[in-house]
């Protein structure tokens, strides 16, 4: 087949390996800052505040308010803190809560933004960033949100718990699986989506058994720079706006409901994209689909949108919701076939 891409890529400073955490301090003063503010989340605040010492005079101080989804509320609480200590570039230190706050707050001031990665939901490599205000979750998409210079040191990780590793990784996963149908993929990303995914397949049950194997740590956080890169890069499909519309406009919990409905959605697709998809056929016995839903079964991941809360009666709408404005897809999104989707996910079973 003759190949037709276009290949665009973002500016990115990646520092990887144990110990890079060491690193922040020059990290700053190369890029022409001087006064740090630390972002957390309120459980992550005496790693934080540790960090906070070692960066000595160069911390101008710590908010440690971050939240799911970056409420614009908390935002604008870190934005006062931020003039207040006179700071000049932001540090996030967290998963994609922690960097979403750091974003937010880029976005709006064009602060540098420097982030030390501690789950592997891959959003430190991507120019997105999602708010919610009043209840409704909105995205933007703008070269300020893309952070400055990215820290990935796996002696960080050590302490995430197994379920949100497990939970943030197959968020991560599904990045790379949409990636490679993608409608603009191109031969790069379609190889860091092949390569994020066995990295992480390799990874998540060795953590599983020993949460502090360094190794497995750092495939697992190699495996998520990959597929958050891909993320970056690529347009994303069905999956993806799925659990926008569950997450948005019924609450469900968003790395979860990543975990349930990748497989389906990749059953819902495998036909019109069997050739993006055929690498992964090498990671499963039988489907790809079936594959994926016994991976994340193995590793307890949630297996139903039931146990994630939804009700019976939310289908319906889910469905509605999920056709009107569809991202591309490689299969066209109508609403029975949607519906059936969201019905097999609902009952947690496994897909074909
Ligand atoms: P998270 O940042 O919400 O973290 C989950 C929990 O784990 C938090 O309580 C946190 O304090 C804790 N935690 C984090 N690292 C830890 C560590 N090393 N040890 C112990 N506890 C730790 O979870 P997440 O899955 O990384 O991020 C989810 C959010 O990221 C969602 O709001 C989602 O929308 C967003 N996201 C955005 C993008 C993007 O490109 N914009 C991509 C992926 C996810």
């Amino acid at each position: 087949m003759i190949r037709r891409f276009e290949y665009n890529a973002r500016p990115a400073r990646i520092i990887f390996g144990p110990g890079a955490v060491a690193r922040l301090a020059d990290e700053i003063t190369a890029s022409g800052c001087r006064r740090a503010l630390l972002l957390s989340t309120p459980g992550r605040r005496k790693d934080a505040e540790a960090i906070a010492r070692a960066l000595d005079s160069r911390a101008a101080g710590l908010f440690a308010g971050a939240a799911m989804h970056t409420p614009v509320a908390v935002t604008e609480q870190a934005m006062q803190v931020f003039a207040a200590v006179n700071a000049d570039c932001v540090v996030a230190f967290g998963g994609g809560s922690t960097i979403g706050l750091g974003k937010a707050i880029a976005y709006r001031n064009g602060a540098t933004q420097f982030v030390i990665v501690t789950t592997y939901a891959g959003s430190e490599v991507t120019p997105v960033l999602g708010q919610t205000e009043n209840g409704l979750k909105t995205t933007v998409l703008h070269s300020r949100i893309l952070p400055d210079v990215v820290l990935y040191d796996p002696e960080l990780t050590l302490d995430l718990p197994v379920e949100t590793s497990v939970n943030s990784a197959l968020n991560a996963m599904a990045h790379a699986v949409e990636g490679l149908y993608a409608q603009d993929r191109n031969p790069l990303s379609s190889l860091s989506a092949v390569e994020g995914i066995r990295s992480l397949l390799q990874a998540l049950p060795i953590i599983a058994r020993n949460p502090r194997d360094i190794d497995a740590r750092g495939q697992a956080l190699y495996g998520s720079w990959l597929c958050g890169t891909v993320l970056g890069t690529v347009g994303m499909a069905l999956h993806h706006k799925l659990c926008h519309t569950l997450g948005g406009s019924f609450g469900l919990p968003h790395a979860e409901t990543h975990a349930v409905l990748l497989p389906h959605c990749v059953a819902y697709n495998m036909s019109a994209a069997a050739e993006a998809l055929a690498p992964l056929a090498a990671f499963f016995k039988g489907s790809i689909a079936g594959g994926l839903h016994d991976f994340a079964t193995s590793l307890g991941a949630p297996r139903s949108l039931r146990e994630l809360g939804l009700q019976a009666a939310d289908l319906d709408r889910a469905a509605e919701l999920a056709v009107r404005n569809p991202y591309w897809n490689p299969r066209p999104v109508e609403k029975e076939p949607i519906r059936d989707v969201l019905r097999q996910a609902w009952e947690g079973r496994r897909p074909q």
